[in-house]
């Protein structure tokens, strides 16, 4: 096996997309009687990649019968159109929000290029493929995936985007939390556990729908949650109220830069810089101030533009 994938109980599978960076971004897939469920795509660049891995294992990919969107951010859906055109067998799964984005994604490609410009969004993510309208399903609350012998349970999610869905695997009774169940880099897990931490990335964060998503989770008493930055986690109630905690301190500091209107973000950004980083200083990560700084840059960045926004919105 390459050293791309890393295997998990009950025939789950992690391939690393290394989007950004190793260790960042998570294509998940189940492979159950040679037939496959893959959640999340990462990038077109990524997919590209992960076809080659997956030919290289002796998967056809005739064998892929599904493939599932936690949400459509483009670190998660953007390589959907090109692994659906390779995958001629596959369903596409994803919230009913979602679906008109993945048929048609010129709306989400515009939203791309007004944040990166057009050919860094193209290097970035590569061109958008449409998805053929017939073979997408929209899946929401309380519906359930039958794949082979197994059963996903998928959960509405929103918080961190209200496109967003869990899954539920019953046989491994783990979860697929997308940006639902914050983020956790292996290179932040020591002998206390995972470091967890919630994602705001712009533009729909909401602090009381993703406290009950979180909660949501926990009922469930899953085992393992499958977070796509990155992989599997352990100590789930821990880490979920952890994540309970998070979403009151990013709502108590983005209020702290209220009615300071010069440079909101970049004073959002710093308080959540030393937030983190004292949390992580309290379970004896040992990292200095800067190597933290450097593997979180992109996190706290786009966290402090979600709380930026949602901010403005709310306060319109
Ligand atoms: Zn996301």
């Amino acid at each position: 096996m390459t050293n791309l994938i890393s295997s998990f109980e009950q025939n789950i599978f992690c391939f690393d997309a290394n989007y950004f960076r190793k260790n960042f971004a998570a294509i998940h897939f189940v492979n159950q009687n040679n037939k496959i469920l893959i959640v999340d795509t990462a990038t077109n660049h990524s997919a590209k990649r992960f076809l080659k891995t997956l030919q290289n294992m002796s998967i056809s990919l005739e064998s892929v019968e599904w493939i599932v969107l936690t949400h459509v951010h483009l670190d998660h859906a953007g390589g959907a159109g090109l692994l659906m055109k390779m995958c001629p067998n596959a369903q596409l799964a994803v919230h009913p929000r979602g679906v008109r984005h993945m048929v048609n994604p010129e709306k989400l490609w515009a939203s791309v290029i007004s944040v990166y410009g057009e050919k860094e969004a193209e290097n970035q993510y590569g061109q958008l493929i449409p998805v053929d309208e017939n073979r997408v399903v929209a899946v929401g609350e309380g519906e359930v995936i039958r794949f082979q012998n197994r059963r996903l349970q998928i959960f509405d999610a929103p918080g961190h985007a209200n496109h967003h869905i869990v899954i539920f695997d019953e046989k491994s009774k783990s979860f697929f939390t997308g940006d639902a169940f914050g983020i956790a880099y292996p290179e932040l897990t020591n002998e206390n556990g995972e470091f967890i931490f919630i994602s705001s990335t712009p533009t729909q964060f909401e602090p009381v729908k993703f406290d009950a998503t979180i909660k949501k989770i926990l009922e469930q008493k899953p085992k393992t949650c499958f977070l796509t930055h990155f992989s599997k986690i352990m100590n789930i109630e821990k880490n979920g109220y952890e994540l309970l905690k998070q979403i009151d301190e990013y709502v108590t500091i983005t209020h702290q830069v209220r009615n300071n209107h010069d440079n909101q973000q970049e004073r959002i950004r710093v308080k959540l810089f030393e937030l983190l980083y004292k949390k992580a200083k309290k379970v004896n990560l040992n990292i200095s101030k800067r190597e933290f700084g450097n593997l979180l840059s992109l996190d706290l960045s786009l966290n402090a533009q979600g709380l930026e926004y949602w901010n403005n919105r709310k306060s319109k």
